[in-house]
This record gives C-alpha cells, sequence and structure tokens, in this order.
C-alpha cells in the first residue's frame, strides 16, 4: 500500500516537475527532515522533495495532494529555529530555493513584486543600489529567503524601528490547499477594501496556504547611519539607558543587548576586540540624514554616561562599524561552538519587564547547569537565550526541557508571549493553550480549518 503510495506519488511530481526538479533518494529525505532545531526524528520525514519554478506547477501539486490527502510542507532556506519545516506527516517538501526571482522593482510606486525563494540579503542589495530600503533583516539574512521570512515574519535588529515582515507585505499570491491561486490584497500602500488576509497569511508558517509571490513595500534608504557599543556593570542600566534614549525623542534603528556569556563567547572564538568582565552591553545604532547623526551620536553618548556606562567602543570608520556589526552576527555561530548543539528561544515581554525577564532567565539556566548566552532586541522586549549544549546527554537534555517550560512560564507571568519573531512550529506548541486567549485560540482553529479541511499544509504546526 505504501509502495503504491510512494510510486504514485513520484510518477505524478516528476511529471508535473521534471526528473531534474525532485529528489526521493534516502539521503536527501534524511537531510530535509530536519532544520535548524536540532531535532532529527527518523521516523518523520518526508516522501519527495519537489522544486517548483512556476504558481501554475505549485497549484498541480497541491490540486494531487489535496484529492490524496498527502502532507505539503514549504520550505525556503530552512533555518527555521522552532521546527517550523519538519515534515511531521510524510508526503511532500516544496522547495522554493529555484523560485528565486525579483520580478519588480517599481521606484515610483515604492514597491516591489519577488518570488518566494529571493535571499533576503540580494533583494535588500538589489533595492539599495536604487536608494530604497527594505528593512526586515533576521541575523541570517545571507542564506534565509522571503518565504520563510513570510512564513514566520521574522524581524531582527531593525524592527524597534522600522518594524518587522508583517509591516511590509501588502500582497500576496497564494496556491491555497485545494490548489486554487488568489490574491490577498493589492500593489496599493493603502488598501482597506475587506478583511487584511495578507496579515493572516504573515505569520501561518505555511499552514494556510502556499505563497508563490509577494508584493512588497519599499521606504527610501537612510542616508547615513552611526554605531556604537556601550557596556555596563550593571543590567539596571542597560533598560534605563534605553528608556533615556526614547525619552530624548530618540529612535535608535538598532537598539541590542549582549550578555557577559555573549561578549566572552564570540570574543573567544571571533576575536574582535569587545571587553569581556562587563555585565553587559548595547549595541546602539542610529540612522537617517548626516546631518543630524552627530548631535544624537553625541547626546547619545551623554545617555550612556549619565547611566553610568562603565565604557563606550565608538565606531569611526566603516571597518569599525563592520567589525562590530560581524561580531554581533556571530554570536549563534560563537555559541555552536560550545556544544555539539545550539538551542536558542525567542520570549518577549513589554520593554518595562526586560530586566525581569534577563534576570529570571539567568536563574532559570544555572538551575539548570545550563550553558548559556543572551542576546536579544531590548528595544522590542524580545530576546534570545542561545542555549549550548549536548542533546544526545540525557541529563542534559531533561534539564534543557525543563528550563523551557520554566521560561515560557516566566514570560507569561510578565505578561509576554512566546516568540517575538521565530515562531511557534512544532517546538512551541504544546505551550499554546497557555499562551492564548481561549476564544482566539478557538477562532485561529476554525481558520485553520476553513483554508486547510484536510489538514495537509504543514500538519502538526502552531497547534
Ligand atoms: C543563525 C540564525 C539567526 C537567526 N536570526 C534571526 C533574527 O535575527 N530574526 C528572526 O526573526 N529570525 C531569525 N532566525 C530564524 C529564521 O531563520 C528566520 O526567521 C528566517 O527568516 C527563516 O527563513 P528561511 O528561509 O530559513 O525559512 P524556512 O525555515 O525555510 O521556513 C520558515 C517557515 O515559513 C514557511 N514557508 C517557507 N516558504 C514558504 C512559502 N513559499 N509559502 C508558505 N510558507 C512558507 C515554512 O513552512 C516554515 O513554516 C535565525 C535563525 C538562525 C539559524
Amino acid at each position: 500500500m505504501k509502495d503504491t503510495y510512494k510510486k504514485n506519488l513520484i510518477k505524478t511530481i516528476k511529471k508535473i516537475l521534471g526528473e531534474e526538479n525532485i529528489l526521493y533518494s534516502e539521503d536527501a529525505i534524511y537531510a530535509y527532515s530536519t532544520d535548524s532545531t536540532n531535532i532529527i526524528n527518523p521516523d518523520e520525514k518526508a516522501d519527495i522533495i519537489a522544486f517548483p519554478t512556476t504558481k501554475e506547477q505549485v497549484s498541480e501539486i497541491m490540486k494531487y495532494a489535496y484529492k490524496n490527502s498527502i502532507a505539503v510542507v514549504a520550505r525556503a532556506a530552512g533555518t527555521s529555529v522552532c521546527g517550523a519545516c519538519l515534515p511531521k506527516k510524510g508526503g511532500i517538501i516544496l522547495d522554493f530555493s529555484r523560485m528565486n526571482k525579483i520580478i519588480e522593482i517599481n521606484k515610483d510606486n515604492l514597491i516591489c513584486k519577488v518570488e518566494p525563494g529571493v535571499v533576503i540579503e540580494d533583494l535588500k542589495k538589489a533595492v539599495e543600489k536604487l536608494d530604497l530600503f527594505y528593512p526586515p533583516d533576521p541575523s541570517n539574512l545571507k542564506v534565509s529567503m522571503i518565504g520563510g521570512s513570510i512564513g514566520l515574519s521574522s524581524g531582527g535588529p531593525h524592527t524597534f524601528k522600522y518594524g518587522s515582515t508583517k509591516d511590509y507585505i501588502i500582497d500576496l499570491e497564494i496556491v491555497t490547499s485545494d490548489g486554487r491561486i488568489m490574491h490577498t490584497g493589492s500593489s496599493c500602500s493603502k488598501d482597506v477594501t475587506g478583511y487584511n488576509m495578507t496579515q493572516l497569511f504573515v505569520g501561518s508558517e505555511g499552514t494556510l496556504g502556499i505563497v508563490t509571490q509577494a508584493t512588497i513595500r519599499l521606504i527610501p534608504k537612510p542616508e547615513a547611519k552611526r554605531i556604537m557599543l556601550a557596556y555596563f556593570d550593571n543590567l539596571e542600566n542597560t533598560s534605563t539607558t534605553v528608556n533615556d534614549i526614547i525619552s530624548n525623542l530618540i529612535t535608535p534603528s538598532v537598539i541590542d543587548l549582549m550578555d557577559k556569556n555573549t561578549l566572552k563567547t564570540i570574543e573567544s572564538f571571533y576575536p574582535s576586540g569587545l571587553l569581556t568582565d562587563k555585565e553587559a552591553a548595547l549595541l546602539i545604532e542610529i540612522d537617517g540624514f548626516k546631518e543630524n547623526l552627530d548631535k544624537q551620536y553625541e547626546q547619545i553618548i551623554e545617555i550612556c554616561k549619565k547611566n553610568n556606562s562603565a565604557y563606550i567602543q565608538t565606531a569611526k570608520t566603516k571597518e569599525e562599524e563592520d567589525k562590530i556589526w560581524i561580531s554581533r552576527r556571530s554570536s549563534f555561530g560563537a555559541t555552536a561552538k560550545l556544544a555539539p548543539n545550539v538551542v536558542t528561544e525567542d520570549v518577549v515581554v513589554p520593554r518595562e519587564n526586560i530586566v525581569k525577564l534577563v534576570k529570571g532567565i539567568w536563574e532559570i539556566c544555572n538551575k539548570y547547569e545550563l550553558k548559556t548566552c543572551i542576546m536579544g532586541h531590548i528595544g522590542d522586549g524580545n530576546i534570545h537565550p542561545n542555549i549550548a549544549l549536548d542533546l544526545r546527554n540525557e541529563k542534559e537534555y531533561n534539564n534543557f526541557i525543563k528550563a523551557k517550560a520554566e521560561l515560557f512560564e516566566l514570560a507569561l507571568s510578565l505578561n509576554g508571549r512566546l516568540s517575538g519573531e521565530h515562531g511557534i512550529g512544532c517546538e512551541k506548541s504544546y505551550f499554546i493553550e497557555k499562551a492564548l486567549d481561549k476564544e482566539n485560540l478557538n477562532y485561529m482553529k476554525q481558520i485553520k480549518e476553513l483554508f486547510d479541511p484536510k489538514n495537509i499544509l504543514n500538519p502538526g504546526k502552531i497547534f
């Protein structure tokens, strides 16, 4: 029975895409049963990997999958850290890496149209050549793709000033679970013609429909930027510094926090002159017109000093700026060198509770003897504990599971949420009932059923 199913599946997808656009060897299937979440379950794997290049092909595949109740997982670069790409019920993985065209950049309308496999950094570079700006930039922007960042509504360091992916997507071309093709919005920068269907799909983790094209809002590129690192001996001072900067009517384009362990770990593996004896550092970037920046920069330095900053590292050249950014973007990679595995969490709280959150995480990780490097977007209240461990070690694994549950409880007790930008996937779904209003959750489940009555779109995620 299983053999006939698989033979027919391969035959059909081969007919739609051609032999050169499918994979079904054991090796390929194994590679695609993982994402960046560090979970490998040999019993949970797909039956075929398909590389569509047109929306019509996606539609044909979905029609076949719907008719035969076959699960379909959309996949971009597979860097999800919440298990959002893991195949839980076999079936088809739709890999969008070959649908990677920037279709149009329209400077007059301040929009662009792209296929889901466009790498985020490629899009940013292409629009910047025209003095335009696409702000969302997950730290792994050199590999992660537009389709995946729509699936998770990715954020990154610039969210405090500019918002996340959801703030830039104005229209999606969607292939529905039964293979129909629809548009959710328009190319207009303002549009309240009916419900905001576009926003429903952004962050839906491929559980409601498959994105085959996105229309993205752009903004003018800021003329210049300045960056600094301010070190503190006391965590409370990082938070009061952020509040004072905002009270002085300055909106930094980035305001990120790195704790002592993060500074030490980055410096051990990617030496770049970071101070390793301070409790925490704030990476602060401002952008805008050149003539305004010097004054704001000086004001921020004064505010940091007033809040007892132990040392302020300014960047005077492009090389010095790049050095700070490279070290910041290395935090995950550096932590990964501490142990065979690294798990990154993503809780978010109202900003006023950030110090309680960070101290609580330190306590939980100490209690369970977990090596943790904390960094995050302090302006948004969004913190990423990067936990280095060996998941094969039973004690460490059990400790991690307990710590993770306590971390979620802590965030909820501080009026927070389970995820600020990484999503829920299958890794946090067990906690979703605690995190959401009951009626809200009921409506979410009904929406899922409406768009995907056979539960074939990325089953086992979110709920
Ligand atoms: C080192 C590292 C650093 C990171 N830094 C950040 C960060 O700073 N900020 C941040 O927000 N996140 C970050 N992430 C998390 C994550 O990688 C990003 O959110 C990224 O944008 C996901 O892109 P991807 O192309 O890998 O998507 P994938 O992991 O392939 O997919 C993500 C989700 O989107 C769905 N999807 C993919 N394509 C489609 C499609 N065509 N239609 C419908 N659904 C689709 C998938 O089914 C899945 O649910 C980081 C991850 C790593 C490993």
